[in-house]
């Protein structure tokens, strides 16, 4: 039976994507050849990267406003320091807002290119808040921000008006809210948390806002060279390209983020309307920072946990153990986790609470 999958990442895809990514693996677009033995030069993948890249502008409302799309690898960590080396000036600074393990990850790489500031930080709180207050230097090269905190269960409700570049890391929330996307002049990332498979990094660039360092950047990790290579300077991450195409085309096919915002707003009211009121339990995030993709929660009293885990084990629920920095209990609610999946997990809740008392 498939469990309900609450992994932070990689995480759950729609059915249909494992399904139709199966199929391709055995016989690609019936070509007789399998999409993993194949060239990346083939009329037929060169049309998936091709699909992929447009559809990603389309969906966010970026077609035809200067941006380019990029498929490419070494995760999300690798952009912390293709972000400052792209974008940096020689002798140039940078500021980042520090709202947790990812973004302080992204400071200590930039950290390596020149002065990095840090505006803002919410580490003495163990990071359980987005910090509101703070002003942003308009002499530096870009502002960095992480807009969901995938391990802190905190999400960015607005972001910062800014006359510099605004840099923004969207890796576990990208197509899952309606955003003005183009107040941002780079998003990027992972695939792993709402997109697609591990393998491959969504970049998103305002044109416009490259080439103006006065470093000389290795080909490899020039968003230039990418760019005038089609996202195809090597071999691309050929599978998890293909998948995330079917993840976008799914997405698609269901009304595109405004759809897909409407449930995953469905689904964290149900999950926090429980952790708020019910007595065992409480959230760890401060409420107005809180989010919807990742919920992070506690036992107030322990002594119920061992009966916990192994009730919502048993309902078929799996991935639910908090990050070890945070401890308890985080339930990832990516696009494709249905909204019964949601159901399933308040009602051991409840039962809990029922057995308890
Ligand atoms: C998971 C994650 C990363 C790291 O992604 P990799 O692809 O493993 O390098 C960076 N930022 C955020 C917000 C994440 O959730």
């Amino acid at each position: 039976m498939k469990k309900h999958n609450y992994s932070a990442g990689p995480c759950i895809l729609p059915q249909e994507v494992f399904e139709k990514s199966a199929q391709a693996i055995l016989n690609f677009n019936d070509s007789g050849l399998s999409l993993l033995e194949i060239s990346h030069r083939s009329k037929d993948f060169v049309a998936v990267m091709e699909e992929a890249r447009a559809l990603v502008l389309e969906l966010l409302g970026l077609e035809g406003k200067g941006y380019q799309a990029l498929f490419l690898s070494g995760g999300a960590s690798l952009e912390f320091l293709m972000v400052p080396y792209n974008l940096m000036k020689v002798n140039g600074k940078a500021a980042y807002l520090d709202t947790g393990t990812w973004a302080s990850g992204a400071i200590k790489e930039a950290k390596h290119f020149g002065e990095t500031l840090v505006v803002a930080s919410s580490k003495p709180e163990n990071y359980n808040f987005i910090p509101k207050e703070y002003s942003i230097p308009i002499d530096a090269d870009y502002f960095h921000c992480t807009s969901n905190n995938t391990i802190f269960g905190t999400q960015m409700q607005s972001f910062p008006k800014t006359t510099i570049p605004l840099v923004c890391d969207m890796s576990s929330d990208i197509f899952s809210r309606v955003l003005d996307f183009s107040q941002f002049d780079l998003i990027y990332a992972g695939a792993q948390k709402n997109m697609g498979p591990a393998g491959t990094t969504l970049v998103v660039i305002k044109e416009e806002i490259l080439g103006k360092t006065g470093r000389t950047i290795p080909n490899m990790l020039d968003y230039q060279q990418h760019i005038a290579k089609e996202s195809m300077y090597n071999t691309p991450p050929v599978f998890p390209v293909y998948a995330s195409l079917l993840t976008l085309q799914w997405l698609k096919n269901l009304g595109g983020i405004a759809a897909i915002e409407k449930i995953n707003n469905q689904k964290a009211a149900l999950l926090y309307n429980e952790i708020d009121s019910n007595p065992l339990f409480e959230g760890t995030a401060a409420k107005e920072d809180r989010s919807k993709m990742n919920a992070t929660f506690v036992l107030k009293d322990e002594s119920h946990q061992e009966q916990f885990d192994k009730m919502w084990k048993e309902a078929g629920i799996s991935g639910l153990t908090g990050h070890r920095s945070v401890g308890g209990y985080r339930a990832s609610m990516y696009n494709a986790l249905p909204l019964e999946s949601v159901q399933v997990l308040v009602d051991v809740m409840q039962e809990l609470k029922n057995r308890v008392q």
